[in-house]
């Protein structure tokens, strides 16, 4: 039986588990990226798992996230990350140089390999033949190390492209289409393949502002072959080199399968407030703007500012809207200005916005309240603007050059007769932006610069044998990652800094937590159902892990908490009995002996209450892996060991 294009690359670097959907697999990584806002506690937790050189073939960290520097903790942040990696083997693209994944499109993504980055739309670089997948910091920072990355074997969705898209219809419909299809839970747990005559018609970027997109279907990821568009882009790039053509096995068998005719694609836009909220321009009619936003790492590339200078060439943007532009890569800009294309946008009246995410993440732009502002952009959830009443629309660069320049959203279609838009054959390559780290012997002249705000990561201790522990808080049912460790404007910037966000944690629920808990040294949470739903936020585990605690023993776990306690060495628990929740009062001391035997044994742990005088059971299931982890203190001092 043939295989698919995805399984193919996966079967490559497996390193343990059978490819069965939904079983776990674990694979080798070749590349992974980081952006600023993730990157800071990935590389505090590379640095605590001791290992000096990353093993990875390429790694890169990009600066696009925060950039405006209102104050000097994202600037520390910059600082600190470029110089971990001089330090430790890894590239760093500097402010400026663009936003991640455009970046990484350009410069580094080889067909055939393996990319995990800790951005949700790392599978952009599926444009041009990876396997990227969007993952947290510590799989980021495991992976570095050497750590096998692991995940449930995802179903291969087969989307056969046919036709050929007609002028003024663009890539961006093409995703906006297949969300339509399959709307933003489609594609949890599935690879989308993309494969068919159409393909051919679409170029490599092209072919990522669609893998990016997948991201909003909640796909693993996305691909497409890699074929002769594949080599010009790299050629262009002048990195022929690593060129390889890749394709699905004639006789593939996938788990589901779609047809998107391209000939039949209309324009499209996703209204507020959804990605798959998806009408035709038609649908939604004449309707007046505030804002025209073009950039993101969804529509940034040469080919979309191509296309978007041609048509403001000579006119001006409406009296009632604001343009912004900004261009995803240092290269795309530099093209830009030496063709003449960016001065054809500043004179007709565009915001030239730096290489960066920008409005993307609520980095200024802010629509007017109650403003309709059309973007390029892969999300429009309520509020991401950073306007509460605020109505985004996502569409394709040519329909928001076109209503730039009307003042209403217009049809791209009625500029009349589109010319041929081509790729370049030589891009202009020039990485100076982009700093190589220094050679593995001269690591030690580099010191990692640390402003105020980056502190270490908190460590993580070896399970002892036995733990005899106050219970230093105890919760209800439904506790949520906000009850936890809360986010927001005032504590986001501490994310690097794990003692000073630990002052929050609990902070809604019992505001001496903090303070207790430090005094206690060591101790134990107790919970009822459900505790830890909510986000995947490792600072939820990593301030209780500063805190000192040793387990958290509840009635039910949210699953991906759960997981993120055993990375941080934290024992998670569930009640044998549920009555017995009721049984414990805070600042119980609550002990276990001979524990790593008993979690080698099987998956029950006997816990005595030593203050009330009495014994009860409480369950441990997790796989050998997650019990070795646990053993070895958490994730990373596991990756350690077996690095
Ligand atoms: Fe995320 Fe937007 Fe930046 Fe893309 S441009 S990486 S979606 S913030």
């Amino acid at each position: 039986m043939g295989m698919t294009l995805a399984q193919k690359i996966l079967k490559d670097h497996l390193v343990c588990g059978e490819m069965i959907p939904g079983q776990e697999i674990g694979i080798r990584i070749d590349q992974t990226l980081t952006q600023d806002a993730t990157g800071t506690m990935a590389y505090l937790e590379f640095e605590a798992m001791g290992v000096p050189r990353v093993k990875t073939e390429r790694s890169v960290a990009y600066i696009d996230h925060n950039t405006l520097q209102n104050g000097f903790e994202n600037a520390d942040d910059h600082r600190f990350i470029g110089s971990v990696c001089k330090k430790h083997g890894i590239y760093f693209s500097r402010p400026g140089n663009g936003i991640c994944h455009q970046v990484h499109l350009e410069r580094f993504g080889i067909p055939g390999k393996t990319l995990i980055g800790s951005d949700s739309h790392t599978p952009t670089g599926g444009g041009i033949g990876m396997i990227a997948i969007g993952a947290g910091g510590m799989d980021v920072a495991v992976a570095m190390g050497g750590g096998t990355y692991y995940i449930t074997c995802p179903k291969i969705v087969k989307v056969e492209l046919t036709g050929k898209l007609q002028p003024w219809v663009a890539a961006k419909d093409v995703i906006l289409e297949v969300l339509r299809r399959l709307s933003v839970k489609g594609g949890v747990g599935k690879i989308i393949e993309y494969c068919g005559e159409g393909v051919k018609t679409l170029s490599v970027p092209e072919r990522a502002t669609i893998t990016n997109m997948g991201a909003e279907l909640g796909a693993t990821t996305s691909i497409f072959p890699s074929d002769e568009n594949t080599r010009a882009f790299l050629k262009a790039q002048q990195r022929e080199e690593d060129y390889r053509p890749l394709a699905a096995d004639p006789d593939a068998v996938y788990d589901e399968e779609l047809v998107i005719d391209l000939s039949a694609l209309v324009p499209l836009a996703a209204c507020p407030h959804s990605p798959d909220n998806v009408k035709s321009l038609d649908e939604i009619g004449s309707m007046k703007i505030d804002q025209v936003c073009i950039g993101s790492c969804t529509n940034s590339s040469l080919l979309d500012m191509l296309k978007v200078a041609h048509i403001l060439k000579g006119k001006t943007v409406h009296p009632d809207v604001s343009l912004s532009i900004a261009p995803g890569s240092k290269q795309v800009l530099n093209m830009l200005a030496e063709n003449g294309a960016l001065a054809v946008m500043i004179d007709a009246g565009a915001r030239i916005l730096e290489s960066a995410c920008g409005p993307c993440i609520g980095m200024g732009q802010s629509p007017n309240s109650g403003g309709i502002s059309l973007r390029t952009f892969n999300r429009n959830f309520e509020g991401r603007s950073g306007t509460k009443d605020g109505q985004i629309y996502l569409v394709s660069p040519e329909t928001a050059a076109a209503s730039a320049l009307t003042g209403v959203l217009t049809d791209p279609r009625t500029l009349g007769e589109m010319p041929e838009f081509a790729l370049p054959d030589v891009f202009t390559v020039r990485d100076n932006m982009i700093v190589p780290p220094v050679p593995a012997e001269e690591m030690d002249s580099v010191e990692v610069l640390r402003g105020p705000n980056i502190k270490p990561f908190p460590v993580s201790e070896a399970l002892p044998d036995s733990i005899s522990a106050k219970c230093s808080l105890k919760v209800g049912d439904n506790i949520t990652t906000d009850h936890i460790m809360p986010a927001g404007a005032k504590i986001l910037p501490l994310r690097s800094n794990i003692p000073k966000i630990s002052e929050y944690c609990f902070a809604v629920c019992d505001e001496s937590f903090h303070d207790r808990a430090l005094e206690l040294k060591q101790s134990i949470i107790v919970g009822g159902s459900n505790y830890g739903q909510g986000s995947s936020r490792e600072h939820a585990a990593l301030a209780p892990l500063y805190l000192g605690v040793k387990a958290v023993i509840v009635k039910s776990f949210a699953r991906i908490h759960m997981a993120n306690l055993v990375n941080a060495g934290i024992l998670p628990m569930t009640f044998a009995d549920e009555k017995d929740y009721d049984r414990i009062d805070q600042m119980d001391e609550l002990s276990m002996e001979n524990l790593i035997q008993q979690l080698k044994d099987g998956d029950t742990v006997t816990v005595t209450n030593r203050t009330k005088g009495f014994r009860f059971d409480v369950n441990v299931s997790l796989s050998d892996r997650q019990k070795d982890m646990l053993i070895a203190g958490g994730l990373l001092n596991y990756t350690r060991n077996n690095a």
